[in-house]
This record gives structure tokens, C-alpha cells and sequence, in this order.
């Protein structure tokens, strides 16, 4: 029998049947043949068809998780703390300035460090407060106990994703699209990260003490100053008294959780209304949130 790899006869020849064709034997080798190029096709299609997927699926986790880089916009995320809130009208965006210097960080910057480890555990507290002057009524917001240094590195690359994600939770818009929801409902007005700054707008802005005169990255800034090794986060005043829909709502929560539970009549009770979540929604909280930015 002729191997598949073997040269046919160009003459074809008149089979058993008598019909013009190839020999038995020759048939075979030719089917073998086209039945081996067959499977070799069917193989290269699915490997590229699984190439082109995997393409397609890192492209698509580049786009969800692209770098944050100036004039990214936040888009939407998964499990959005600000989510719980959506029931409430959201705080205005508000930036204070800072002008002079406290001894004590403000109850908001205390607050915010001990949620922070919620949705950044990896972070470490740098400090909140440093008399930082800047000039006569012009101050860091350290300096009024309003800001917060959370210490991540840009060149650890668990902690450079964390601190991605975290800018991606506070910025992005919650259910009902308000944008930069998380960050306004706990007060926070600005933040600085790896050269790229947020204070209030649509999107990241170049962090300008990163840049030279020409505009361009300054390569000899170094890890602290262009906050590669920690976020600086700010509060407004409405967010460092606690005044902010986030905190009053927590608050609220706490407070109905720390009340005594009436004991109730046997006769009258009903297991629905012994449940706790039944005290939650009845807790009293202003239907606007305490919004009491100024
Ligand atoms: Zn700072």
C-alpha cells in the first residue's frame, strides 16, 4: 500500500466498477492523506480561534484595569461601598483649603484611617497631621489634621494595583450615576498618587511638582514627593467634622444597633418585626442624608 506522503500517478485508472479513478489502495492513501490535512486544519483553527480569545480577553482586562494615567475617567466598579447609600441624596463635591495649623487630627482623618484597611489592606498609615505652612493663610492639608498618607508603593506591584483600585473606588460613579460618589459622600476632596492628582474634576491631572518647566516628568523627584510610596488623601471640613452622608449614616446605624431591644409580649409578637434588620430600617436617619455640607 502506498504511504500517504508517497507521489500518486498522475493517469488516473479505471477502478473495480469500471469508472475512471484511482485504485483501491490508491484510495486510501489518498483518503489517509486528506483525513490527516483535515485534522492538522481542525487543530490549527482551534489553536488560533484560542489564540484570538485570549487576545480578546486581555485586551478587554487591559481595558477594565487600564493604567491610570491623567485624564483617566472613572467608569463604574463592582460593589461599590457608595452603593448602600443610594437611597440617600449625595453630598455636594466641596474643596476647602487649608490655612492654618491644629494640634489634633480632625475626628473625619481618625475615622477614614480606621475604614481605610476595608477597601485597602494592604495600606499603612503615614500620618495625618504636619504644620506645613505654606504662607501667611496658606497651608498644607496636613497641617489642619484634614489629610492622610497611606503608605503604598508603586514599585511592589500588589501595592500599586491596590492603590489603583482604591482611586478607582472612591472616583467611580455609584448606582445611580453620581460620579466620584464614594469620595464625596465620605468628604474626600483631593488626592495625589504617582505624579497624577484629583482635586474635584472630571478626571486625573499631572501632578505638577512631578514636572519640570517644560512640563515634563521630572525624573530626580523623589518617591514621596511624587507620592509613589503612599496616596495622600484629603478631607473637606464637611468630611473632617463627620457632617458627610457616609458618616452621619454610620453613625445612625451604630447608634440604632446600640439601643436596648424592648423585650416584647409573648401574645403580640411577630417573627418579622424581632428581626433585626426591622430596627435597621426604622432607624430614624434623615431621608436626606444629612447632607450638611455647608
Ligand atoms: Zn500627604
Amino acid at each position: 500500500m502506498l504511504d500517504a506522503t508517497t507521489a500518486l500517478p498522475t493517469t488516473a485508472l479505471p477502478n473495480a466498477s469500471g469508472e475512471v479513478g484511482e485504485p483501491d489502495c490508491l484510495r486510501s492513501a489518498i483518503t489517509a492523506r486528506r483525513s490527516r490535512r483535515s485534522r492538522t486544519r481542525h487543530a490549527l483553527t482551534t489553536w488560533f480561534a484560542l489564540l484570538a480569545f485570549l487576545v480578546a480577553l486581555g485586551a478587554a482586562a487591559d481595558r477594565s484595569e487600564a493604567r491610570l494615567s491623567t485624564g483617566t475617567v472613572f467608569g463604574p466598579v463592582a460593589h461599590n461601598p457608595a452603593d448602600a447609600l443610594d437611597d440617600t441624596i449625595i453630598d455636594d463635591q466641596f474643596y476647602d483649603r487649608a490655612t492654618h495649623c491644629v494640634k489634633q487630627p480632625t475626628k473625619g482623618a481618625l475615622a477614614l484611617v480606621k475604614w481605610l484597611p476595608t477597601i485597602s489592606p494592604r495600606g499603612i498609615n503615614w500620618g495625618i497631621n504636619r504644620c506645613e505652612m505654606w504662607g501667611k493663610k496658606s497651608a498644607s492639608l496636613h497641617a489642619e489634621g484634614r489629610a492622610i498618607d497611606w503608605h503604598l508603593d508603586v514599585h511592589n506591584s500588589a501595592d500599586k494595583a491596590e492603590a489603583e483600585r482604591v482611586i478607582r473606588v472612591l472616583l467611580a460613579p455609584d448606582a445611580n450615576g453620581n460620579p466620584h460618589a464614594l469620595a464625596r459622600r465620605l468628604g474626600v476632596q483631593g488626592l495625589i498618587w504617582n505624579c497624577q492628582a484629583w482635586w474635584g474634576g472630571q478626571s486625573l491631572v499631572r501632578y505638577s511638582v512631578c514636572n519640570g518647566k517644560n512640563g515634563r516628568l521630572n525624573a530626580k523627584v523623589d518617591d514621596t514627593t511624587a507620592h509613589r510610596n503612599h496616596i495622600h488623601l484629603e478631607l473637606n471640613k464637611a468630611g473632617a467634622k463627620l457632617q458627610t452622608s457616609w458618616w452621619t449614616r454610620r453613625a445612625a446605624t451604630t447608634k440604632t444597633k446600640a439601643r436596648p431591644t424592648p423585650t416584647p409580649a409573648p401574645a403580640v409578637i411577630d417573627p418579622v418585626d424581632a428581626d433585626d434588620s426591622q430596627v435597621a430600617d426604622d432607624d430614624g436617619i434623615n431621608p436626606d442624608g444629612g447632607a450638611t455640607v455647608r
